[in-house]
């Protein structure tokens, strides 16, 4: 689970980022509008958590740019905590509102909410299937075949993240980011030692192979048509 904190009072935002980072969430902070706008463009968060006071574009601006291009939840924090705000927040796209100042357990409790009816929007999203490849999400259970798999929390980590996005192809970089929390530049051979171990236990003892490895692009999990059967490239 990866969230943005765009506050520019570093004393809220780190102690934001401290408590989240606790609960295991992977947590990046903006400082200002016109990075936070960036960055949630720029990467896939489960949540954003957006002040509304802010340097170089104020929160609901963010929210504007945000909604022409992604859903992505969003939750506005404000000290104005009126009832105008509120509302208009909450018109212009917001997902939720809270009050500053807040309790730490309650701005868990909101994002935790949000995760949860996303992943209640998405229902069917939670268990996924690749030919006779099931992960379910919501259980971290993986079967093939409708036998268990065994896999430790990297490697299902690494499968739901493919499998998320079944038919597309995932760079070293976007998997290193949303498994590792790295940059590309730090390990990228930890990558590829996870895609192999993972591939020892969900493709090779199969002939049916899912877990493809496109030269100089990345991985794609997806279940491609018999060799027979094949037309153009692969
Ligand atoms: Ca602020």
């Amino acid at each position: 689970m990866r969230l943005l904190i765009v506050e520019d009072e570093e004393k809220t935002s780190s102690y934001v980022h401290r408590g989240l980072t606790e609960l295991g969430y992977i947590v990046d902070v903006a400082t200002n509008g016109i990075d936070g706008l960036h960055y949630a463009l720029e990467w896939e968060y489960d949540v954003v958590i957006l002040d509304v006071m802010l340097p170089g574009k104020d929160g609901y601006d963010v929210l504007q740019g945000l909604r022409l291009h992604k859903k992505t939840p969003v939750i506005m924090l404000s000290a104005r905590g009126t009832v105008d705000d509120r509302i208009r927040g909450l018109r212009e796209g917001a997902d939720d509102y809270l009050g500053k100042p807040f309790s730490f357990a309650e701005l868990v409790a909101r994002v935790q909410a949000l995760i949860r009816r996303r992943a209640g929007d998405t229902a069917d999203l939670t268990h996924l299937r690749i030919d006779d490849l099931e992960v379910d999400l919501q259980a971290r259970k993986v079967t093939r075949g409708g036998l268990r798999l065994d896999l430790t929390a990297k490697e299902f980590c690494l499968l739901s993240l493919l499998a998320r996005h079944q038919g597309e192809i995932l760079s070293k970089l976007m998997i290193a980011e949303q498994v590792w929390d790295m940059n590309f530049d730090s390990d990228a051979n930890v990558v590829e030692v996870a895609i192999k171990r993972v591939r020892a236990k969900v493709d090779a003892p199969y002939p049916h192979k899912l877990l493809h490895t496109v030269r100089g692009m990345g991985y794609v999990l997806e279940s491609r048509e018999e060799h027979g059967r094949q037309s153009g490239t692969s």
